[in-house]
């Protein structure tokens, strides 16, 4: 298993990464896009705003890039509901980071804290916390991939819910998953082919510890679980399912959906989009 937290280490919570895991030992897309008649931008600056936040834990007012609702076109959607859209990927800008104290969430989670939570991060993530560097006008790849690390961080530092952290574990993939379409389009070298093969190897791990978490949350927690409700989730399983080569387990959610008088004809559809999927590589294992 290779360090799903790598890249900390330039916030000083090497040490820390190194020791935790996502979820305590065995014993949680809507980016609904309007779509806009005007012409779509196509740069990533021009779809990008400076947004204030208040960090709830180091009281800092800081700012920070965000991409501007309706100004990007949602293209398609993948099979585990990850949006893509033309032009830009905003989901590199979902991870906020409190620059002077290390706080990091995803934006819908950033405000909501507990006084013990606060207390948990001061003395566990910003009593090492060195610093954000500065970025330029958009984020990079690896700068999203590592502020959604610390995000993970984050939440298992102040307990969170389990379906948070599986939420930031598949935003985290699905962040990876741009980079790799993005590396893909470029001049195939053998760099570049080792570089897309590590980065897939990560995304599965990702998904994988995705799947474990939204297991574990869907027998303790209440819906609408990270805004999605149940047969969402069931689908979302599925999927996560079928892409860690689960494919009992992934037809047994499946049908479960299918079945269900509260499974809506798109999620069903969808359900049908899997199984079909799921159908290739099998026949293509045999
Ligand atoms: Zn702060």
């Amino acid at each position: 298993m290779t360090n799903l937290f790598k890249g900390l280490e330039e916030f000083g919570l090497g040490n820390l990464s190194k020791k935790i895991e996502i979820y305590e030992e065995k014993n949680e897309t809507d980016t609904k896009q309007s779509l806009l008649k005007k012409p779509v931008p196509i740069t990533e600056e021009e779809v990008l705003f400076e947004k204030t936040f208040n960090c709830p834990v180091c009281g800092n007012d800081f700012k920070s890039k965000m991409v501007k609702s309706g100004k990007v076109k949602l293209l398609t959607q993948d099979t585990d509901l990850r949006p893509v859209f033309q032009h830009v990927d905003p989901l590199k800008y979902d991870a906020v980071v409190c620059p002077r104290c290390g706080y990091a969430a995803l934006n819908r989670f950033f405000k909501y804290l507990t006084d013990t939570q606060i207390s948990l991060i001061k003395s566990t993530i910003s009593a090492s916390f060195k610093g954000l560097s500065g970025s330029g006008d958009t984020l990079s790849y690896d700068e999203a991939i590592t502020r959604h690390k610390l995000a993970l961080v984050n939440s298992i530092v102040k307990k969170s819910k389990t379906s948070e952290r599986a939420y930031i574990c598949l935003k985290t993939a699905w962040v990876i998953r741009g980079k790799i379409e993005n590396l893909s389009t470029e001049e195939e070298t053998s760099e570049n082919q080792m570089a897309i093969k590590n980065l897939q190897k990560e995304e599965e791990e990702f998904i994988q510890k995705a799947y474990e978490g939204f297991n574990e949350a869907i027998l303790k927690e209440a819906f609408p679980m990270c805004r999605m409700d149940e047969s969402t989730v069931s689908l979302l399983i599925a999927d996560l399912a079928r892409r860690t080569h689960k494919y009992e387990e992934a037809s047994r959610w499946l049908s479960k959906i299918l079945v269900s008088r509260n499974s809506n004809e798109r999620i069903k559809e969808k359900a049908r989009e899997i199984k079909d999927l799921m159908r290739e590589s099998l026949s293509k294992n045999e």
